[in-house]
């Protein structure tokens, strides 16, 4: 019988910094280089986390925090279709499209 802690996994977010519980976070994977979103939470690789909000998300386009856990630099057209896998995973609660 494996025993489980009661405590939830605490993962923290590239763009504020904030630690929270990994289920309010969205978590990315990367995928050799390039991120792509992880809706199951479970996807093989080294993965990092976001909170699930447009603000955070704005934060970590501004920062470059995409590129610092990628390692390399993402161009425009990468961040955009990373935050357009975002907008389509999480309809309804979620608009990351510029204003
Ligand atoms: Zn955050």
């Amino acid at each position: 019988m494996r025993r489980h802690k009661t405590t939830k996994p605490m993962r923290r977010c590239i763009a504020c910094r904030e630690s929270k519980p990994q289920d309010e976070l969205i978590r990315f994977v990367l995928k050799g280089q390039d991120p792509v979103v992880d809706i199951s939470g479970r996807a093989e690789g080294r993965g990092f986390y976001l909170c699930r909000s447009a603000e955070c998300i704005k934060t970590a386009v501004k920062r470059k925090a995409f590129n610092r856990v990628c390692k390399r630099n993402l161009d425009e057209k990468e961040i955009n279709s990373l935050i357009g896998q975002l907008s389509d995973s999480y309809q309804g609660g979620m608009d990351v499209k510029e204003s």
